[in-house]
């Protein structure tokens, strides 16, 4: 195996799962997005972990991603977080994956997909009460509500919203995430006074988990959270988790740079005396970003060493001083867990983006590789 892999911590996973756990309670049962390859972490591990740590519902955000999860063997409920086409409705119900409804007409062709291979197909119903993304009107949920339990091969078996700012410590963000669960709150009371069953209630994600306990309902659906970053850095005591992926390689090279001697690519950086260059077999290829080039510094045994020049597609450079006892073959932390290195949301933060975006763009030919 190559020296560049991606530790995927599941007992840490399974910590963070507890500590969500047990900031919103027993009653409350957890959604994990799995979505993106688990957001980079491998969809079907962490899937299996996640269910032996009490999960009970997944989430993808396409059916290929559930179908997948099904050949594995995965009998858990799927839920679908974005919409299908036309097209894949057999393979909704061939899947028995748990689609989102957010209209009528898709309702309807769904329970004749579902009818004509003899099954019945669960389904959430999805209400857009700030999003903007999906999701019927909260003022039509009723009729949609009444429409979808009219139809003979569906079932509700939930009601969902997504929140917008959850994640956000702004007076004027959480005045609009109380406002979202106010009309959420108003729309599924006006189903159950219709006499129909709203299923399990759902809307929280990291975000809310962390500052909206109002919003846990019957169900929560945090991702970041479980894969260890926090929504609201200031808030990090509230669900304490720690990232789950490592990402580390090793030096595969050593030379000695004279002073006024150059790195890499363009040769944007000049030794300002003689030093010790040491090269990593890692690169934008693998998910560590060029725009990361002379920003980052990564975790050697217990200190810290400065990425120098450009990163190269496979391959990166580290400034390793005039005199180091550092070897060849030495194991090298790009980031993780350990709190003397960085973690993806240090390297996001550097890059003005988002944890996800870092542990979503690890490539797929670095292998991962599961601790349990
Ligand atoms: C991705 C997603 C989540 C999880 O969001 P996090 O910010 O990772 O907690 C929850 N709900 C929906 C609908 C999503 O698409």
């Amino acid at each position: 195996m190559r020296a560049t892999r991606a530790l995927v911590h599941l007992d840490i996973l399974k910590a963070n799962i507890s500590a969500i756990k047990k900031r919103v309670g027993e009653n409350t049962r957890l959604c994990l997005p799995i979505k993106a390859d688990a957001y980079g972490h491998g969809a079907v591990r962490v899937a299996v972990a996640g269910i032996r740590a009490g999960v009970s519902y997944l989430a993808v955000a396409s059916i290929q991603e559930g179908a997948e999860l099904r050949s594995s063997g995965i009998v858990a409920p799927i839920l679908l977080l974005s919409l299908p086409i036309p097209e894949e409705l057999n393979d909704i119900v061939a899947s028995s994956l748990t689609p989102l409804v957010a209209d009528i007409d898709f309702a309807r062709q769904l329970s004749q997909a579902a009818g004509k291979q003899g099954e019945r197909v669960g389904v959430h119903l999805k209400i857009d009460t700030g999003m903007g993304r999906i999701g019927c009107r909260p003022e039509a949920s009723l009729e949609l509500a009444r429409s979808v339990a009219a139809l003979p091969a569906l079932t509700i078996e939930g009601c969902s919203t997504h929140l917008a700012v959850a994640d956000s410590l702004e007076p004027s963000d959480l005045a609009y995430t109380e406002g979202q669960l106010d009309r959420f709150d108003e729309a599924v009371a006006a189903i159950r006074e219709a006499g129909i069953d709203p299923g399990i209630i759902h809307a929280a994600n990291s975000g809310a988990v962390v500052l909206h306990p109002r919003a846990s309902y019957d169900m929560v659906r945090p991702g970041l959270l479980v894969y260890g970053y926090q929504p609201v850095p200031s808030r990090s005591q509230l669900v304490q988790t720690r990232p789950v992926m490592e990402l580390e390689t090793k030096i595969v090279f050593i030379k000695k740079l004279r002073e006024g001697e150059t790195v890499s690519y363009g040769r944007s950086w000049t030794a300002p005396s003689d030093t010790l260059i040491a090269t990593l077999p890692i690169g934008y290829a693998d998910g560590l970003p060029r725009s990361l080039s002379g920003r980052h510094q990564v975790l050697i045994r217990d200190r810290l060493y400065p990425l120098v020049g450009r990163i190269c597609m496979d391959q990166c450079m580290v400034n390793l001083g005039p005199q180091s006892e550092l070897e060849r073959w030495e194991r090298v932390v790009i980031f993780g867990p350990d709190p003397r290195g960085a973690s993806a949301d240090d390297v996001a933060q550097a890059l003005g983006t988002i944890p996800y975006e870092i542990s979503c763009g690890v490539n797929r030919r670095v292998p991962r590789v599961y601790i349990e």
